[in-house]
């Protein structure tokens, strides 16, 4: 056998010796994972920083499927949401993909270890917001989200505090740049909005966040975070919702209609929520809330 013809011979024989190391190393990698001694985020950031090692040639459906409670047809649909083809490998995303896969580990992880989502939600005039700021004044180490609203602020709400004021064209444009983590019409009337980013830079650093959001919102997050904890808070009875919605004397009797009927197609739902709390007394029902969040050293029922 000439050296010319050999060559390509050798050249296959060790390709495919590198092959099977890659692919045991590619195993062992799963394997860390799979064992909790690796995050996937790493492994994925190893990937982006050296595309042509180990990781790099892992596809993402395989990276996947190691995390607890991910079967091949959740993996498919994650990567479907992801916009990421199934053949792809962790080396072979583009920057768009990398973000958002970047993202979805961070949230996933966050949710898993550390920090908990919970969305509160319930028909209008039960007390989401009473209860809500309960929280955020008694549990500061509980992230409140701040939507954004394209509604004028009542009097006495503050622009970052209680809400992001925006205008139809900025409420737009966030849509657009993929800025909210859910958004929904609430009341046929104005438009509401979960930024994204601080939700996932408060999950991934391991701290709780509350989302007070309407049924729609509460269904988005359903699917985009199967890990959040879904909170329906139920009045006490129908008929001190309509007084609480009628007392509360803020809107015009069309609006008060507007938001009774909203109340009533939200009660109907709360069967597809994982927790019922009867706001009955406003601290009681925050401390089970905040029992959900899993606040380190909370609640205290003194
Ligand atoms: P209000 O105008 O009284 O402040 O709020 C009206 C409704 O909008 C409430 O039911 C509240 O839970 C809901 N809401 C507030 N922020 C958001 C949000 O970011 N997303 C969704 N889907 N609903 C929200």
């Amino acid at each position: 056998m000439t050296a010319a013809e050999g060559m390509p011979e050798v050249d296959r024989a060790a390709a495919s010796r590198a092959a099977v190391v890659a692919r045991r190393a590619r195993a062992a990698v799963k394997e860390d994972v799979r064992a909790g001694r690796r995050s996937a985020l790493d492994v994925a950031e190893s990937a982006w920083r050296e595309p042509d090692g180990v990781e790099g040639g892992m596809r993402v459906r395989d990276l996947l499927t190691t995390l607890k409670g991910l079967g091949p047809t959740r993996t498919l649909a994650v990567l479907e949401r992801l916009g990421i083809a199934p053949v792809k490998r962790l080396g072979g995303l583009g920057h768009r993909q990398r973000a958002a896969l970047r993202e979805w580990l961070k949230q996933r992880s966050a949710v898993a270890g550390h920090g908990r989502l919970v969305v509160l939600a319930g028909p209008t005039a039960v007390g989401k917001g009473t209860v809500s700021a309960f929280i955020r004044e008694h549990f500061p180490e509980v992230l409140l989200s701040v939507s954004a609203t394209t509604r004028r602020p009542r009097p006495g709400e503050q622009d970052g505090v209680h809400y992001y004021f925006v205008d139809d064209a900025q409420f737009d444009a966030m849509v657009a740049g993929g800025e909210f983590l859910e958004w929904a019409v609430v009341h046929n009337l104005s438009r509401y909005g979960t930024p994204r980013t601080p939700v996932a830079d408060a999950l991934a650093s391991g701290r709780s966040v509350l989302l007070e959001i309407d049924l729609d919102g509460a269904r988005q997050v359903r699917r985009a975070m199967p890990e959040a904890t879904l909170v329906f808070l139920l009045p006490p009875s129908w008929e001190e919702l309509v007084r609480r919605l009628v007392g509360r004397g803020t809107e015009s009797p069309e609006e008060q209609a507007r938001r009774l009927e909203t109340a009533r197609v939200e009660l109907a739902a709360q069967d597809e929520f994982d927790v019922l709390v009867v706001n009955d007394d406003v601290r009681r029902a925050a401390e089970e809330v905040v029992d959900l969040l899993a606040v380190p050293g909370a609640p205290s029922r003194a």
